[in-house]
């Protein structure tokens, strides 16, 4: 999946393009799930191409005050993170020596930079918008992010830039592809190092490959994995006084590459915000998730039980609950197995399929039994169901009048799936569709 990210100083509208871009799909995935969403990272779409979107400004702390380390920073993580970068600047003030500062990062850049000129809504303002030029960054893009006209033009050229990926080989197909997330500190190296050995974990870095991320093959317990690694990932020492404020953003890469993330918390701290924004972009992205609490041998088991502990989590994890969650220690290698088999598991519970005639056999009872609730007088017949042939789970029921199918009971249609079929650790989606 691509990754676009928006760059450029405060307040030249960035949000307002970041927004415009996501919303569409930001209205369907919403009422679906309910989760809350991140300002700073959705899903876009056009021409049929599916595409991530990044606004960096978000992620950069006092962005509001104009400081120019800050931009910077932004725009280096744009550089390391995204396959397309669109560098927003304001027709209304024109050139500023902020602008000046990016464009002169931006140069230097082998990825696709699109200049996108702001607040052309007029003649005049396609006229002075020429200025931007002088960037030295060639072609730009005019636009208003207010109205929308000119984004089209912008998203095609977005489009177009992608980089054409090589297909992967029959191998990284048939691999599970495992990103190992986490926030600073939470014993993420260690954990690797712990199931592979710090000798096997060798990331060759080679200046100026084209690779964006680094798959690495294990052969680890009798199971055969691909850890995803990212560019940016390896990066983050760069900036370690701003580790804690990245790591959401530099997860973003290696969770949309992988199958299932291991995220890694660190049981001294819990389960705090930023380890709640990875799992929801894992969950967001339909990726399997297992949760290890690592560092496991620093609680006092008399002070916190595991089922404690455990309880607390699933609370913050609502409504996604069924997640496998284990308690390790990468220092003293504790249940590292368990918790490789539990990886495995989950991949391959993404990928079951369950027939078609097992599934309504045991759903048309379930719903029999607990039929959808009678909507002014007229009943929901659900007849039929299944599950599609896609790549996550997916599930459709046919229904006479499927708009009265409320959110509750395709959560119970959900919860009665989860507990006939293991989906631990794994999203799934419900669809009611017209018979
Ligand atoms: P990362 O930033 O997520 O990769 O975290 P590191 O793997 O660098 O670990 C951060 C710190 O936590 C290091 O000092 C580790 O030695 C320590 N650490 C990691 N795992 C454990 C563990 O299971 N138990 C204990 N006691 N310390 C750990």
């Amino acid at each position: 999946n691509n990754i676009v990210a928006i760059v450029g100083r405060p307040n030249v509208g960035k949000s307002t393009l970041f927004n415009r871009l996501i919303q569409r799909r930001e209205a369907i995935v919403d009422s679906v799930s309910g989760v809350t969403r991140d300002r700073n990272y959705g899903k876009s779409e056009w021409n049929g191409k599916e595409f991530s979107v990044i606004d960096t400004g978000g992620y950069v702390r006092g962005s509001d005050d104009v400081f120019e380390g800050e931009i910077r920073k932004q725009v280096e993580l744009a550089i390391d993170e995204a396959d397309v970068i669109i560098f927003v600047v304001d027709v209304e003030e024109g050139i500023t020596p902020m602008d000046d500062a990016v464009a002169k990062l931006l140069r230097k850049v082998t990825k696709p930079v699109l200049l996108a000129v702001n607040k052309v809504d007029n003649a005049m303002r396609e006229k002075d918008a020429i200025e931007f030029y002088n960037l030295g960054l060639g072609e730009y893009y005019t636009f208003a992010s207010i109205s929308g006209s000119g984004t089209g033009d912008l998203l095609d050229a977005v489009i177009d830039a992608f980089p054409i990926k090589p297909e992967p080989t029959q191998e990284e197909i048939v691999l599970p592809r495992f990103a190992v997330v986490g926030r600073p500190n939470a014993g993420k190296s260690s954990f690797i190092n712990a199931l592979i050995g710090k000798d096997r974990y060798i990331v060759t870095d080679i200046a100026g490959t084209t690779r964006d991320s680094i798959d690495t093959k294990f052969d680890r317990f009798g199971f055969e994995f691909n850890l995803v690694d990212t560019a940016g990932i390896r990066r983050k020492a760069k900036v370690k006084e701003d580790l804690e404020f990245y790591s959401v953003m530099r997860s973003v890469r290696a969770i949309e590459h992988a199958d299932v993330c291991i995220l890694i918390i660190d049981a001294t701290r819990g389960f705090e915000g930023q380890d709640q924004s990875i799992f929801w972009l894992a969950e967001k992205n339909r990726k399997g998730v297992v949760i290890l609490v690592n560092k496991w041998d620093l609680v006092e088991k008399e002070t916190m039980s595991t089922r404690d502990y455990e309880e607390k989590i699933r609370e913050e994890l609502m409504p996604f609950t069924d997640v496998p969650i284990l308690f390790v220690s990468a220092l003293t290698k504790q249940r590292l197995l368990k918790a490789l088999e539990a990886t495995v598991k989950v991949f391959e519970s993404r990928q079951q399929r369950i027939a078609t005639s097992k599934f309504n056999e045991f759903m048309l009872k379930v719903i029999e039994a607990y039929p959808p609730p009678a909507t002014k007088g007229k009943y929901v017949k659900i007849k039929y169901c299944m599950q599609l042939p896609t790549k996550t789970p997916q599930f459709v029921f046919f229904a006479n009048m499927p708009q009265y199918v409320k959110e509750p009971y395709k959560r119970y249609l959900e919860n009665k799936i989860r507990e006939n079929w293991d989906f631990s650790g794994v999203p799934i989606d419900i669809y009611i569709r017209e018979k």
